[in-house]
């Protein structure tokens, strides 16, 4: 019985949509012959594995191993890899690199809970949204003795701590991937094995419970993930001379600062939005409050654009206790405007009182004291409150003034000011009009627009202060004289129907970290070659630097544009747009669009962006009176706040003209933003990095389910693939003289004089014809092209 593919013929060849072709070898030539495995792509986009049952000319029939009958183009059929290649531990062995082998291999692997495999130097781990039989002590000490050598985050956490002692140069894993792929969950995984070389007065323990706090207080349920991390962390331990633990620094936020200074201020600014946060009151539990920090995003007409926004990361999630209900006056969740907003109360399987009972012991384990503690209830008590201040107009030009009323008193009262200062930072500002000192009265919208800032402002400083007594605690200030490994969870390239400043952000980081990843990947596979001795002529790789000079280029790219576009105070989003077209649309990675959008060629695809609010987000727009409201209160986080922001903002006392002027740049989220992502790379760049890539393979955070497209999508935006591939163009295939006289010896014909592993290895290459260019013979290894061992197998089977 013959079926058709539903699309018929034609369809198996037009449906492959490579994003770029030649990331991929080239198997047109490749004609599919009878009784063959090969590979035809069904008209629901999958790939189906099939027998050649004939060929005639341009058509073939194809029986599928669920006993379907295809009749497919030839032309389309893809190569498969022999069965001794099935779930092969590196893609880099597969003789056959293409779409359906790569999807194949890790499915494989992933139907049987094997979630790691290497992609030549990279380790790629798909999440399995559920607890894997990988972990443990067992597994622990079995990578630590060199027992077990599979692919796996101690593998190359264990790596990392050898490569550091025996080089003695720093290290760093570097874990990427897009929401929910699983990367802080991979990193505590790294964490916990380098933990367990221990330190002495439990170092180690206070380093793994800095996770819980972090995660309290940074993290937050989105439609993406139910603990997604809104921050960007690198934490580096130290290593003393013994080779244990001697501290540890956490840096955060150097990515993500700008979106999420954990109350994703910008986001909520920019789009004059609200913050909306959501409480849970647990039934079970009355002293438990869980708050959720939700950000939703309105336009001024109402108009809620940002749908993919709203559920892309909405929630933020947060869990205390009421310490001193009466002092911190808390209410039920409904109560306050920043959480009845959302509907979100709870998150299926998480235990708010176990994570709330979590995190105090973790605060106890890092020092922060108790009275600190209470202090940092009372802010977040202060938040809330703020949500629910109103204002009355007292004028027809909308001039308003803050209403006395509970909210405002407590807020007050937590603070530690009085509410007349409140009043006046939330309804007026203070300016410098040619050289005069005026007080502007703020209209409604505006004053709205500085209570949130204000409140986002208080958590974001809270999130800082909690890393730095971290750090204390850690030890991360003292000098140095060990080693360190350093972990970076970093956010990876985004990319949705609609791109904002966020995005522009993200992408530009993520172009960085690629560049590093290209120069460290091609110089190191190169470097395998030259050490084995083979004739290798040294390969220039293809970098993205076009790319990156056109966001740092000065001073036309699009950074400099960005900030110089900023300061204008009449310039608008369409103003920036029309700017960058006139200025780039001669850039290669450039392209402008209708309106406020353009697009620009990232490694890892096109992105278009859109310029709304880029440029009030780029600003930074907490007003100076805010800054003197917080150093006047009596209590001391929010004069410690106070004084930080100070620092930041020294050059600039005269409020929002700060933008205006020379050095207005240094002020700039962008250039802010660069400057932190620099201080990265060079604090990389320093390290034998090592890399692991997360795999979402579904969206539903389900375990078992395995969507070939949306795994594709992410392996080819990191560019693992094409590492693969290169990689491969050059000698993928390697066996030591030994294993390969061992598996093919038997087929020569004649007996060879020398019994040696390398005359064997030599006998059998020219036994069977294979050309001089498809192998080299290095001291240890043989290094061969690809398909070169697929042959061999082929007439190793039949024999
Ligand atoms: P985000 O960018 O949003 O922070 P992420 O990449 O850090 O996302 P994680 O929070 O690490 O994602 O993982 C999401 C969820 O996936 C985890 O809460 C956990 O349920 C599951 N998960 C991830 N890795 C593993 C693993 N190795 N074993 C079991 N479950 C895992
Ligand atoms: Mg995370």
């Amino acid at each position: 019985k013959l079926e058709e593919d539903a699309n018929g013929v034609d369809s198996a060849s037009s449906r492959i949509s490579f994003q770029n072709e030649s990331k991929w070898d080239d198997h047109s030539s490749y004609g599919a012959k009878k009784t063959q495995q090969a590979w035809c792509r069904l008209s629901n986009g999958n790939w189906a594995l099939g027998k050649v049952l004939s060929t005639s000319g341009s058509e073939s029939v194809l029986s599928t191993s669920e006993g379907k009958v295809l009749k497919v183009s030839t032309e389309s059929l893809l190569p498969a890899n022999p069965e001794i290649l099935n779930g092969v531990d590196d893609l880099m062995q597969l003789s056959y690199l293409h779409e359906p082998s790569v999807l194949y291999n890790l499915q494989y692997r992933y139907d049987q809970d094997i979630i790691y495999t290497k992609a030549g130097p990279v380790l790629v781990a798909i999440n399995p949204f559920k607890k894997v039989r990988l972990y443990g002590n067992d597994f622990i000490e079995g990578y630590k003795r060199q027992k077990m050598d599979k692919p796996h985050v101690y593998a190359i956490a264990d790596a990392a701590i050898r490569e550091m002692k025996r080089d003695e140069v720093n290290q760093s894993i570097i874990i990427s991937g897009e929401s929910g792929a699983g990367k802080t969950e991979t990193a505590k995984i790294a964490m916990q094995y380098l933990a367990s070389l221990g330190g002495g007065s439990g170092i180690e323990y206070e380093i793994l419970q800095t996770n819980p706090i972090l995660e309290a207080f940074g993290n937050a349920k989105t439609a993406r993930n139910n603990n997604s991390s809104r921050f960007g962390k690198l934490i580096e331990i130290h290593f003393g001379a013994t080779g244990r633990i001697s501290g540890a620094a956490i840096q955060t936020c150097k990515i993500k600062q700008f979106s999420s200074s954990v109350l994703n201020l910008l986001y909520c600014t920019s789009f004059g939005g609200n913050i909306l946060i959501s409480v849970l009151f647990p039934p079970h539990l009355n002293c438990m409050m869980g708050l959720c920090l939700n950000e939703q995003f309105y336009w001024r007409n109402q108009e809620l654009y940002n749908v993919q926004m709203v559920n892309d990361r909405t929630i933020f999630f947060i869990s205390f206790v009421l310490v001193h209900p009466e002092k911190l006056n808390l209410r039920k969740a409904e109560f306050y405007k920043y959480l009845n907003q959302s509907s979100c109360r709870s998150i299926a399987g998480v235990d708010d009182s176990e994570m709330f009972f979590a995190v105090m012991e973790a605060m106890n384990v890092v020092h922060i004291s108790k009275e600190d503690q209470d202090t940092v209830f009372a802010m977040l008590a202060a938040v809330l409150w703020l949500g629910n201040i109103s204002f009355k107009v007292i004028d027809n030009e909308n001039h308003i003034t803050v209403v006395s009323d509970e909210g405002a008193q407590t807020v007050a009262k937590l603070l530690g000011c009085t509410f007349d200062s409140l009043n006046m930072a939330l309804s007026t500002r203070k300016m410098t009009v040619r050289n005069e000192k005026i007080v502007q009265k703020l209209t409604l919208e505006q004053a709205m627009d500085t209570r949130d800032a204000l409140a986002k402002s208080i958590y974001a400083s809270l999130f800082e202060w909690i890393v730095e007594q971290i750090n204390m605690s850690l030890g991360a200030g003292k000098r140095r004289t060990g080693r360190s490994i350093s972990i970076l969870d970093i956010y990876g390239f985004e990319s949705f129907t609609r791109n904002s400043f966020e995005q522009f952000c993200i992408n530009y980081a993520n172009e960085r970290l690629q560049q590093h990843f290209n120069r460290h990947l091609f110089k190191l596979e190169q470097e395998e070659y030259i050490e084995d001795g083979i004739d290798w002529a040294k390969v220039d790789f293809e970098d993205n630097q076009d790319c990156l000079n056109l966001f740092e280029k000065k001073p036309l790219g699009l950074l400099s544009l960005l900030d110089e576009e900023s300061t204008f105070p009449n310039a608008t989003d369409l103003t920036f747009a029309t700017k960058l077209k006139q200025h780039l649309d001669s850039n290669p990675c450039f392209k402008g669009e209708r309106g406020k959008a353009f697009t620009v060629s990232h490694y890892a695809g096109e992105v278009m962006y859109n310029t709304t609010g880029f440029l009030e987000k780029n600003r930074d727009l907490l007003h100076v009176d805010l800054i003197q409201l917080l150093a006047s209160c009596t209590c001391n986080l929010p004069q410690i706040f106070a004084a930080k922001m100070l620092v930041q903002s020294d050059d600039y006392p005269s409020g929002p003209a700060r933008l205006s002027g020379a050095d207005s740049q240094k002020l700039s989220v962008a250039t802010k933003f660069k400057g932190q992502l620099f201080q990265l790379m060079q604090r990389l760049e320093s390290t034998t990095p090592h890399f692991i890539r997360c795999i979402k393979p579904n969206s539903l955070q389900q375990p078992g389910i395995y969507g070939q497209e949306l795994v594709l999508s992410q392996l080819k935006c990191c560019g693992v693939l094409e590492v693969v591939r290169i990689s491969r163009s050059g000698y993928p295939t390697r066996m030591t003289h030994q294993k390969f006289a061992r598996r093919y010896g038997f087929l020569l014909l004649e007996s060879v004089a020398s019994q040696d592993p390398l005359s064997v290895s030599v006998a059998i290459l020219q036994q069977f014809n294979i050309l001089p260019d498809m192998y080299q013979i290095g001291y240890t290894k043989l290094f061969f092209r690809t398909g070169q061992i697929g042959l061999l197998e082929d007439t190793r089977n039949r024999t």
